[in-house]
């Protein structure tokens, strides 16, 4: 290709993905479609960080004396809309490749099941995809980009696309460096193209936008660094609008923290834990972090150097003196400066949490409710603050209503004089753990038991081992320090009867379990299976197998009530009448039983023609 002549047009075919979600966008979206102002906004403003950042330290771009500012042009009568930047531009790579294409490959996958569930897909949620430029295809059918590089030497490009399966790109002459987006808004969108109707959204979404934001010629925004300001000349309206700007979030905030810290590091701060968990965040999707700047001048998006992962669920602001303001990545991942406000920013944020828990119960619980899967996983990497986190955590509990929580602390405090074990059970769902007969024995004795039903606790809280002293145990273990019941033991089997039960029910499991005992801990169920010292939590055990950790199933320990009217009659009939074929039936049944609560049980059929036997017989 030669240099002078301009490159042609050219077509590009969307990807699968991206046609779907283009589709959704323009047929599914009519609430909240200001939105897309504030993700072209949002756009044009990074564009203008990236140059601001790169005239740090190279003034040989394009343009460089321009002002770095962003101008919209509405005109009402011809319902059009443009908006400009003087941002570091496009190349045509960009254009194919950024442009074109979906960041996230789980986003069709993500909306498609919000569809499928009813949710309400709203316009809101886009922000939160790295899709924000195709909002624009809510109020218009037709789009025109035309961007230059910042890089000498760079050629002016020009996009365009109707939203559908194609855009084009084509070589374009242009001066200066920079992106304009236009458009001609459809009919029922032309309120967009309403000067007054701009301004208010733009000083709703894109007030604390760093550069000026022009609208027909007049500056809309107020550029301030709000967490400059002193704490009292904030209002709360500034602060939920911020927070807003800076997290694409629509919700509220729970609570938040304006730190001005001296000493050792400078820096200040405004951080903020959200009221409600982003749509994707329990699938693990990245949550942005904080932003970092370094005297006012925006350095770095979502800088993973000054939060501990497990803490990411805060979103806010972070400026220091201390970085040099030609700062670049590696050099802040390796400053020290860097581990310093980190170091900080974990304790105030603990402190924070520890005060909501202290004095703010409701809010507490509702942030471990929404954050406290990601906030255990702390308890595996920062050994330092390991203590204050397991102050922090919360379960559910015999002695809790559903979705309530009680600490390890306060569970200590309501132990029973001789009680010198913490007691736990696993299992999926409060529903499920609430039936398990291991729990018998404590709820007749009013011990109380927290249930670990979240996957996080089934991993991490075995491990602590014990708190305050005192061993943490799974009441399905067998080596518990059970005492037996006065009451139900003098009405139990005698010493032989049981015995010569238990002989029959080693004999008819065989291999099927790892032994047979008496329980102590049985009040109304005939049977339970309990852990021996070598086996796996069961809930544990699933969860490998889920992940298809290839494992052994463990074998377990059957345990019988010696006190249990069936558990009798079985060692009645035992000793009239031998080993009669009834007997093996019920021994099994009685195993499969405790199998089918465990949800373990691996052959229905079975179970099903020999309770049918059982019957049978009962009822002739
Ligand atoms: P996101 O901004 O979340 O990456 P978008 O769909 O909004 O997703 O934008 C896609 C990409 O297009 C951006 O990452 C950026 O590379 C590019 N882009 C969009 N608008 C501009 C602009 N005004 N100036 C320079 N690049 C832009």
């Amino acid at each position: 290709m030669s240099s002078d002549k301009p490159e042609a047009l050219e077509e590009f075919e969307y990807q699968a993905e991206m046609k779907q979600l283009l589709h959704l966008i323009v047929h599914s979206l009519y609430s909240h479609r200001e939105v897309f102002l504030r993700e072209v906004i949002s756009n044009a403003s990074d564009a203008l960080n990236q140059v601001r950042f790169r005239q740090l330290t190279d003034k040989d771009i394009v343009s460089p004396d321009a002002p770095l500012r962003i101008n919209i042009s509405v005109d009402s009568e011809a319902q059009t809309f443009s908006i400009a930047d003087t941002g570091i531009g496009m190349t045509k790579e960009d254009l194919v490749d950024r442009v074109g294409t979906i960041a996230s490959s789980g986003t069709v996958a993500f909306l498609e099941r919000l569809k499928e569930e009813g949710k309400p897909f709203d316009a809101n949620m886009i922000g939160q995809f790295g899709i924000g430029f195709y909002s624009v295809f809510m109020v218009t059918d037709q789009v025109v980009i035309e961007t230059r590089h910042a890089d000498p030497g760079s050629k002016g490009y020009r996009w365009e696309s109707t939203g559908e399966s194609k855009f084009t790109v084509e070589e374009f002459p242009r001066e200066g460096r920079g992106t304009t987006i236009s458009f001609k808004l459809k009919d029922d969108a032309k309120e967009f193209s309403e000067e007054y109707r701009v301004n208010e959204i733009i000083k709703k979404y894109s007030n604390f936008a760093d550069f000026p934001i022009h609208v027909n010629g007049e500056q809309v925004n107020t550029i301030s660094a709000l967490w400059q300001k002193s704490k009292n000349e904030v209002t709360d309206e500034e602060l939920e609008e911020f927070y807003k700007f800076i997290s694409n979030d629509f919700g509220s905030i729970l609570g938040h923290m304006h730190l001005a810290i001296e000493g050792q590091v400078n820096f200040k701060a405004m951080v903020f834990v959200p009221e409600t968990a982003p749509f994707n965040f329990l699938r693990g999707d990245d949550l942005k972090s904080l932003q970092l700047y370094a005297n006012r001048i925006f350095i770095q998006d979502d800088c993973k150097e000054l939060l501990p992962e497990y803490l990411r669920f805060v979103a806010g602001v972070v400026d220091t003196e201390d970085l040099p303001l030609n700062v670049s990545r590696e050099v802040t991942q390796s400053s020290p400066v860097m581990g310093k406000i980190k170091n900080v920013l974990t304790g105030r944020i603990l402190s924070l949490l520890e005060d909501w828990a202290k004095n703010e119960q409701e809010k507490y619980d509702k942030f471990f409710t929404n954050f406290g899967l990601l906030f255990k996983t702390g308890l595996s990497t920062d050994f330092g603050n390991r203590d204050r986190m397991i102050d922090l955590l919360r379960f559910e509990s015999t002695k809790t209503e559903k979705g309530k929580f009680t600490s390890l602390k306060d569970y200590v405090a309501g132990m029973q004089e001789d009680q010198k074990e913490i007691y736990y059970l696993t299992g999926e769902t409060r529903a499920a753990v609430e039936l398990n007969p291991n729990l018998e024995y404590f709820t007749k004795r009013g011990i109380e038991v927290l249930f670990f039903i979240d996957p996080a606790d089934i991993f991490n809280i075995p491990q602590l081992h014990e708190y305050d002293e005192k061993p943490i145990k799974g009441i399905e273990s067998a080596d518990l320090d059970l005492k037996s019941d006065e009451e139900s033991e003098a009405d139990s089997l005698t010493e032989g009867e049981s015995k010569s039960l238990i002989s029959l029910f080693k004999e008819t499991l065989g291999d099927k379990v790892e032994d047979v005992v008496e329980s102590k801990r049985l009040v109304d169920s005939a049977a339970t299976l309990v852990v021996g010292a070598s086996g796996m939590d069961r809930q544990m055990e699933r969860m490998m197998k889920m992940m298809n950790q290839d494992i052994p199933g463990s074998k377990k320990i059957l345990e019988i009530n010696p006190a249990h009217p069936l558990i009798k009659n079985l060692a009645q009939i035992h000793e009239q009448k031998g080993d009669e074929p009834l007997l093996k039936s019920c021994v099994l049944q009685v195993y499969e039983g405790t199998l089918l609560i465990d949800g373990n049980m691996d052959s229905p059929t079975d179970f099903v023609a020999r309770m049918t036997e059982i019957m049978e017989h009962a009822t002739r």
